[in-house]
């Protein structure tokens, strides 16, 4: 999950990471409101959880009340990368000396956390690492944890000066406390700034936390915001379905991550290119089926309105879960919501021959082998395509 960043910013400040003081609005009124009880310059921010709102209009000070009030109202007018922007955080504005650029990132293929360091923050940061990559400094977080001498080492060369250096390295040690504890994949601030008055601070908050560790953090259900989550993955969620869209044409429905990965496999080993990562999971309820089928239908369209998926695969290897089950979810799904694509069922274990009489007598069959299913799908898909 995407935090926003004013729900990134509360996390920082519990944290102790100095954040100048702000507050959600919803409209123009409301920001105008705001901005008179800051009383001094504020920043208007569009909240949308995408990068780069700098640049696109998004972020714009305003230096009275009313002109917060005409600011707020072109930048909630806008949208996005496709994001219409429904909030916009009024904070009090600092005035900016430097800005840097400090992350800290999950580095799968180390598995270990990764701090991304620039002082050249701000908004050309992308561009930096496209065109200039050495001047961000990267450094992994050992298995025990960053120590303070190694944060100060960090920032030593950036900044130069005692006080700033021990502001800044600071500021790292809790973002690593807000990335360690907060089970995050990303922590970024950018940019981190020294303000006129020397004081090193966060001007913005990125974080994406792991969904994994929902189980630990009650609060995220409260951070969820349902209006900035696609209808597909709000509708996953809600049936407890794990869904990753990709970018392929063939829409896989599973049981088992293991199965999920070892059809994405297969199915990139025959030339194919999967539309999805959808698992059932364990046990397999006719309204678990048909939500996948619905999701994967749904959710795919393009532009034009046609699907972009072009047949889709059912892959279950029957173990608790039973083929059966599975089997009778299909044709029921089937029979209220006809598919717009062809279906390749691949079935075994549990049940399977129950499986096979309920598919039959449906008009339905299904394959035992995963090869042939995969290379099945795929030539239906081309079909489909010619
Ligand atoms: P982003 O473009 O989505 O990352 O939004 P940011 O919050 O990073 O803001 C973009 C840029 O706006 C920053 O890099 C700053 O240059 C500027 N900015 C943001 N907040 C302030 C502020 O309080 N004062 C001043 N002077 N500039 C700001
Ligand atoms: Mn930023």
């Amino acid at each position: 999950m995407n935090l926003h960043e004013y729900q990134g910013r509360e996390l920082f400040a519990r944290h102790g990471i100095p954040v100048l003081p702000g507050q959600v609005a919803a409209t123009a009124e409301e920001a105008r409101d705001i901005a008179e009880t800051m009383g001094s310059t504020v920043v208007i921010k569009a909240q949308v959880l995408v990068g780069g709102r700098g640049k696109a209009g998004g972020v714009k000070l305003a230096s009275t009340p009313d002109e917060a009030y005409a600011r707020a109202r072109d930048i909630l007018a806008l949208t996005i990368k496709g994001l219409p922007v429904h909030k916009v955080l009024v904070a009090q504005a600092a005035t900016i000396t430097r800005e840097m650029y400090v992350a800290i990132v999950l580095d799968r293929a180390k598995k270990l956390p990764l701090i991304m360091l620039s002082a050249e923050g701000g908004v050309e940061i992308e561009e930096v690492a496209r065109t200039a990559p050495e001047r961000i400094t990267r450094r992994h977080i050992p298995l025990d944890g960053l120590r303070a001498y190694q944060a100060r080492a960090l920032f030593q060369p950036l900044l130069e000066d005692g006080p700033l250096v021990q502001q800044a390295a600071d500021i790292l040690l809790r973002l690593w406390a807000v990335y360690r504890d907060g089970d995050c994949s990303l922590a970024e601030i950018n940019p981190l700034v020294v303000t006129g008055e020397g004081k090193v601070m966060a001007l913005d908050a990125k974080v994406i936390v792991d969904d994994n560790a929902e189980y630990r953090h009650r609060e995220w259900a409260t951070w969820r915001d349902p209006a900035e989550e696609s209808p597909s993955a709000r509708k996953a969620r809600e049936r407890g379905l794990s869904y990753v869209k990709l970018d392929g044409d063939i829409g896989c429905v599973v049981h088992g991550p293991g199965l999920a990965m070892a059809t994405m496999d297969l199915i990139k080993h025959y030339g194919g290119e999967p539309a999805n990562f959808l698992d059932i999971g364990g046990s397999s309820n006719p309204e678990k089926v048909t939500a996948a089928l619905e999701i994967i239908t749904g959710d795919s369209r393009d532009a034009s309105g046609a699907s972009r998926v072009r047949a889709i695969f059912f892959n279950i290897f029957g173990g608790i879960t039973r083929c059966d089950d599975v089997a009778r979810g299909i044709v029921q799904s089937l029979a209220q919501n006809p598919l717009p694509v062809p279906l390749v069922i691949r079935l075994t274990g549990t049940n399977e021959a129950a499986a096979r009489k309920i598919l039959s007598e449906a008009g339905l069959s299904a394959t035992t082998s995963m090869d042939e299913g995969v290379r099945d799908v795929i030539a239906r898909g081309q079909e489909v395509t010619a």
